[in-house]
């Protein structure tokens, strides 16, 4: 059996001048749930297009389940896919929605009742059999056109953009449903998202595009941790970027200027006295300590020049050294003025340094 189950070699993609997918590689292993995750125009639909088969790429293959179907057309494939935008026929109930799969498949009416009936249990949705699109909520039709995508048990489900259409609290709760479902099933996805929250949520594995190439695939936990260029950084979450140059080094760690402080930062094998570097750190990895904090190592004097209350967290835009723009997180506990004068503190560990 292949360890994969959806494979892209080296896949591009053109439109004119818009290569819209570059050099594509792309393992998928059995079971697993793979988000694309980049900003519009990234080029993953198209990614996800070659796996269902509406494109076919200018170069490079696609592989399901081991056999090279760059040339196979989509009806033969065995995949379930869902919309956005639900695609229901709007004439039929849900029974006959979810059921239509089979019937073109030339299942029996016996034959699909029940499996129907299974399905729509899979989604609580059995009690729902003879109502008609219009009279479900979004999140309703999205559960139905997900138990359409399953009824035929595909070996593949792929989920362009699923919860778009679909207000903030119930993406958030549709998409732990998605996941459990498919864990549930231990089918092979590919869910494709430009909401970074949702495929840190919901991935095993994200893939994270930008013009048109894979930028870097890891688990949610990697990729948000360790990102590998400032793309990536600054599209998963927030980043503070600090350019800096390395004044010395000392016991595996670069001591770095800019803006008038001087930052200890891990350094890396190749890090040299007098080079530039780009420095991250996370708005919620930095400690907002008080005014008189003693000096200490990567401790700061700092201005807050802006605060926004956010609910469960305050964001504070604070200047520190001889203007040096840092952005803090902090939960609702510190409350600060416009103008307070404090102490920040980089923990070490968490300044992390891309190499560009
Ligand atoms: P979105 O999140 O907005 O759907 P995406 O990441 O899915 O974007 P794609 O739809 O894959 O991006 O498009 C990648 C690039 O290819 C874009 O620049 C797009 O304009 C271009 N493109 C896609 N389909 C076509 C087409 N049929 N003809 C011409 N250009 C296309």
């Amino acid at each position: 059996m292949p360890d994969y189950m959806i494979e892209l070699r080296n896949i591009t993609k053109r439109y004119g001048d818009i290569v819209a997918n570059a050099n594509v590689d792309l393992s998928i292993r059995r079971g697993e749930l793979m988000t694309l995750l980049g900003p519009s125009g990234c080029g993953k639909t198209t990614a996800l297009r070659c796996i269902t088969g509406q494109i076919t790429p200018d170069e490079g293959q696609v592989f399901i389940d081991g056999v090279d179907v760059t040339n196979v057309p989509t009806h033969r494939r065995e995949l379930g896919m869902v919309f956005q935008n639900f695609a229901l026929f709007p004439h039929m109930t849900v029974h006959d929605n979810v059921g239509f799969p089979l019937m073109i498949r030339g299942l029996s009416q016996d034959q699909r009742g029940e499996m129907v009936m299974d399905t729509l249990r899979l989604i609580h949705m059995e009690t729902y059999a003879e109502h008609y699109p219009r009279q479900l909520s979004g999140g309703q039709q999205q559960r139905v056109g997900l138990a359409r995508a399953l009824v035929y048990r595909p070996k593949v489900l792929l989920l362009d953009e699923p919860l778009s259409n679909l207000d903030a609290k119930l993406r958030e709760e549709m998409r732990f449903e998605i996941r459990e479902l498919i864990s549930r099933l231990g089918i092979t996805a590919v869910y494709v998202t430009h909401d970074q929250a949702e495929a840190l949520a919901i991935a095993d594995r994200v893939a994270v595009m930008n013009e048109g190439r894979i930028e870097q695939i890891g688990t949610p936990d990697e990729i948000y941790e360790c990102p590998q260029s400032k793309f990536v950084a600054d599209f998963i979450g927030l980043s503070n970027f600090l350019q800096g140059q390395v004044i010395s080094l000392e016991g595996g760690l670069a001591v770095v200027e800019m803006g008038g402080v001087r930052l200890m930062v891990p350094a890396e094998a190749e890090t040299q006295v007098g080079q530039g570097l780009l420095v991250f750190i996370r708005p919620n990895d930095i400690d907002l300590l008080p005014a008189d904090h003693e000096e200490a190592e990567n401790v700061f004097g700092a201005v807050v020049d802006k605060l926004t209350y956010l609910g469960d967290k305050i964001d504070y835009r604070l200047t520190v050294g001889e203007g040096l723009p840092l952005r803090v997180q902090t939960d609702g506990k510190v409350r600060l003025e416009v103008g307070a004068e404090v102490k920040v503190r980089l923990p070490e560990p968490h300044c992390r340094v891309i190499i560009e």
